[in-house]
């Protein structure tokens, strides 16, 4: 096959103000002061990344509705210009603080500093934060999260993991979802395991099915929450 003609953005060419380095600078030191925030009250942060339609708020409510019973919870959560997601999480009778980006394709650390605010953080354990779908940014702006997940479906193709390396750099866990879709998709589940550990060895990766709660439990142990909340 003849090879394509391809042209590489040289680094700083493209003008992208998420580049900036003072930007991403000063976003590492709020996110900073944001965990520093958290860990005086004890509460687990845990920032759950992944494109539009993954399934990141269904896991998020599953994850409540199975911890709820022995912890307290809040969320943040991220989108443009909805409360859809915020609307949802809350029908599992968590706290949620909706930030509303704007044209903004991701949620940053002085974002989540003004919703912290927003908390009775005394009466918190455990804060999931959902980012606002996408998969490239939010790799860039730490939040201040102990932990970071990535929620990929199968529905969104066998390319998707080695088209977005950064972000799985970033993981601690990556859930595949919509495992259930498998056959339909044509996409191999083992396939897209393989490839996110080779671009992280260490990170764990579970199967789940957000509709039907199936690997919540699973998520749960991959990220030792009992043993940090
Ligand atoms: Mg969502
Ligand atoms: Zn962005």
């Amino acid at each position: 096959m003849e090879q394509i003609k391809a042209i590489k953005a040289e680094e700083g060419e493209i003008f992208d103000i998420e580049l900036e380095e003072d930007l991403l600078k000063k976003n590492k030191e709020l996110a900073q002061r944001n965990k520093r925030l958290l860990d005086k009250h004890k509460i687990l942060a845990i920032d759950v990344m992944g494109s539009i339609g993954s399934g990141k708020t269904s896991l998020i409510k599953n994850l409540a509705s199975q911890l709820k019973e022995n912890y307290r919870i809040g969320a943040i959560a991220g989108d443009l210009t909805t409360t859809i997601d915020a609307d949802r999480i809350k029908d599992e009778g968590v706290e949620v603080i909706q930030v509303n980006t704007g044209k903004e394709c991701h949620l940053d650390a002085n974002l989540i500093g003004k919703a912290l605010k927003k908390f009775d953080l005394k009466a918190l354990d455990i804060l999931f934060i959902e980012n606002v779908g996408n998969l490239i940014c939010p790799a860039d702006f730490p939040l201040g999260s102990h932990k970071r997940i990535v929620v990929i479906s199968v529905t969104e193709g066998p390319w998707m993991v080695i088209k977005h390396p950064y972000i799985f750099l970033e993981a601690d866990l990556v859930a595949i979802n919509k495992i259930d879709l498998t056959k339909a998709m044509g996409v191999s589940p083992q396939k897209l395991t393989e490839d996110i550990y080779k671009i992280n060895p260490t990170v764990k990766v579970v199967q789940t099915n957000c509709i039907k709660g199936e690997g919540i439990e699973e998520i749960v142990e991959g990220i030792r929450i009992k043993e940090y909340a």
